[in-house]
C-alpha cells in the first residue's frame, strides 16, 4: 500500500518512518523546503521525498495520506485527494493504529501543553509513560523507539480534524475559547466541534475529563449526547464526581473514592493552573497514582518554558515571561494571577482581539504598559485612558529597559502580548527567549 506524507516536519517524518516499518511504500512531499535534520533521516533510512513542490500524479495515486496539521484543509491539493476518496488521515490518527496503549489525550484553546506536561510529570513517578503530540518527538517517532504502555498526547484541532478511530482512553477538555478561526470558515461552531472529536470514538469505559465552568463546554455537553463517562472539574461548585477546588485543596472523587489534596505549596501559580492540576490529577487517580504522589509531583513540577515563566528577581522587581499567551483569554490568567502593581508587555499581531474582558485586572493591577508590536492603535485605544504610562517600541530590549525604568521595588514585569508573535519574532519561542536576554543584561 502506498502512504502519501504531506508535509515534512516532526509528525511527517515519525509517520514516514513508522509507516515503512509497517510495510508501506512511503513517498514524502513538502511544498515548501524540509529542514537538514529531517532530510538526513529520510536518506537515511532510504524513504523517497521531494520537496519545493507537490507532483500531483505521485500523490493522486496514495492509497492513504497522512497530511502534517500545519496544511489547511482549502488548499486545492486537498481538495482534490478527497474528491478522489483517498483516505486523509492525521498523524496521531495513522500512530495509534499501531498502540494499544492507554492514551491520555489533551486538548483545548489553552494549557494543552502545561497540563500535558503535568499529568506526564505526575504519572511517571510510578507507571511507564511517554509524552507526545505536540511536544517533542513526534508519537509515531516514539512508538518505534519504545512502546509504553501509556501515553500522554497533547493534541491540537487540527490533529483532531483528521482522525477516524482515535479513541482515548482519557480525554481532557481544557477550555475553549476562539482561536484558529481561519482554519474553521470564521464559524465558532466547526471550532468547537473539531475540539469535542476528542471524544467521538470513546465508549463508556473510556473518560472525558472537561472543565465544568466552561459555558461552551458545558451548553455543548447539554446539547449532545456523549457515550464517555463524565469527569467535570470546577473551581466554583463542589461535585460529587469529578474533580472540585475549595478552600485551597482539590477534591477528587472517582466511583466513591475520594482524595484531597491541599494547594498552597504547589508550584504553578494562577486559577488556570488549578484547573490543569485538577484535570492532570483526575488522571492520575483513574490510573491509582498514590494521593502522596499526586501531591508531592504537584509540588516540585518545574513549569514549562514561556508560560507565567519567573525569569530573574533584579531589584525585588519579578520579570516574568508569558510569551506563549498568544490570545487574550491566556493573558486574563496572567493577570488575574498577579499580586503586586504590573508593569505589562503587550502587544503583537492581534488577532481580532477583544480587550474588554482585561480591563478590570488593568484598572487593578497594572502601572504601566509597553506595547511591543508593529501595530499598536488598537492597544491604546483599549488601555489609553486607564494607566498613566503607555508607550510603544518594536524591540524587546527597548521594552524591557523601559520596564526597568518604570518599575519600583516589589512590582512584577509581565511579558504577556495576548497577541501572535510573527509581526516582529520568529515565533513565540524567539519572543520568550529575547525578553530573557534582555531581562539578563539588564
Ligand atoms: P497550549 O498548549 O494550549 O497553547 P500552554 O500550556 O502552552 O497551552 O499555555 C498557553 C498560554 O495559556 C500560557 O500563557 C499559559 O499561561 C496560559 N494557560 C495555561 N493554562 C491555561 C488554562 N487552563 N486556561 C487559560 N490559559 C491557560
Amino acid at each position: 500500500k502506498r502512504l502519501v506524507i504531506l508535509g515534512g516536519g516532526e509528525s511527517g517524518v515519525g509517520t514516514a518512518l513508522l509507516g515503512k516499518e509497517k510495510g508501506y511504500e512511503v513517498f514524502v512531499s513538502d511544498k515548501g523546503t524540509i529542514k537538514q535534520k529531517y532530510r538526513d533521516v529520510l536518506l537515511n533510512n532510504d524513504i523517497d521525498f521531494e520537496d519545493q513542490k507537490h507532483t500531483e500524479s505521485k500523490i493522486l495515486n496514495a492509497d492513504l495520506v497522512m497530511k502534517s496539521p500545519g496544511i489547511p484543509d482549502k488548499v486545492p491539493l486537498i481538495k482534490q485527494i478527497r474528491t478522489q476518496n483517498i483516505e486523509v488521515i492525521s498523524e496521531i490518527e495513522f500512530a495509534s493504529r499501531y498502540t494499544k496503549a492507554n492514551l491520555v489525550a489533551i486538548t483545548g484553546s489553552n494549557g494543552k501543553t502545561t497540563t500535558a506536561a503535568l499529568t506526564h510529570h505526575i504519572l511517571k513517578q510510578e507507571i511507564e509513560v511517554g509524552l507526545a503530540g505536540n511536544i517533542g518527538d513526534s508519537f509515531a517517532k516514539q512508538l518505534l523507539e519504545k512502546n509504553y504502555q501509556n501515553y500522554v498526547l497533547e493534541v491540537s484541532s487540527f490533529q483532531l480534524d483528521d482522525i477516524k478511530y482515535f479513541k482515548p482512553n482519557m480525554a481532557i477538555l481544557t477550555n475553549i475559547t476562539p482561536d484558529h478561526l481561519d482554519r474553521y470558515d470564521y464559524k465558532f461552531e466547526n471550532y468547537i466541534a473539531s475540539k469535542f472529536r476528542i471524544v467521538e470514538n470513546q465508549s463508556s469505559e473510556d473518560y472525558f475529563i472537561y472543565d465544568a465552568d466552561d459555558p461552551v463546554i458545558s451548553n455543548h455537553i447539554k446539547n449532545h449526547s456523549i457515550q464517555s463517562k463524565l469527569l467535570p472539574f470546577s473551581l466554583v461548585k463542589q461535585l460529587d464526581e469529578g474533580a472540585y477546588y475549595s478552600n485551597n485543596a482539590i477534591t477528587i472523587t472517582i466511583d466513591n473514592n475520594k482524595i484531597i489534596m491541599p494547594t498552597q505549596n504547589i508550584t504553578l501559580e494562577g486559577k488556570h493552573n488549578i484547573k490543569n492540576a485538577m484535570a492532570a490529577s483526575t488522571v492520575a487517580h483513574l490510573l491509582k497514582i498514590r494521593k502522596q504522589t499526586i501531591r508531592e509531583s504537584l509540588e516540585n513540577f518545574q513549569g514549562v518554558e514561556h508560560r507565567l515563566e519567573h525569569v530573574l528577581r533584579i531589584n525585588k522587581v519579578q520579570y516574568i515571561n508569558d510569551s506563549k499567551a498568544t490570545n487574550v483569554n491566556a493573558t486574563y490568567y496572567a493577570l488575574e494571577s498577579m499580586d503586586a502593581p504590573t508593569v505589562w508587555i503587550v502587544g503583537g499581531e492581534d488577532k481580532g482581539n477583544d480587550y474588554k474582558e482585561l480591563f478590570p485586572f488593568v484598572n487593578e493591577k497594572v502601572k504601566a504598559i509597553i506595547c511591543l508590536g508593529v501595530d499598536n492603535t488598537k492597544l491604546f485605544e483599549a488601555f489609553g485612558n486607564m494607566v498613566d504610562v503607555i508607550v510603544e517600541t518594536q524591540y524587546m530590549s527597548e521594552a524591557v529597559k523601559i520596564a526597568y525604568k518604570v518599575s519600583e521595588a516589589g512590582d512584577n514585569v509581565l511579558l504577556s502580548p495576548a497577541c501572535a508573535s510573527f509581526d516582529l519574532f520568529e515565533n513565540y519561542e524567539d519572543r520568550g527567549r529575547q525578553f530573557k536576554n534582555a531581562v539578563r543584561n539588564l
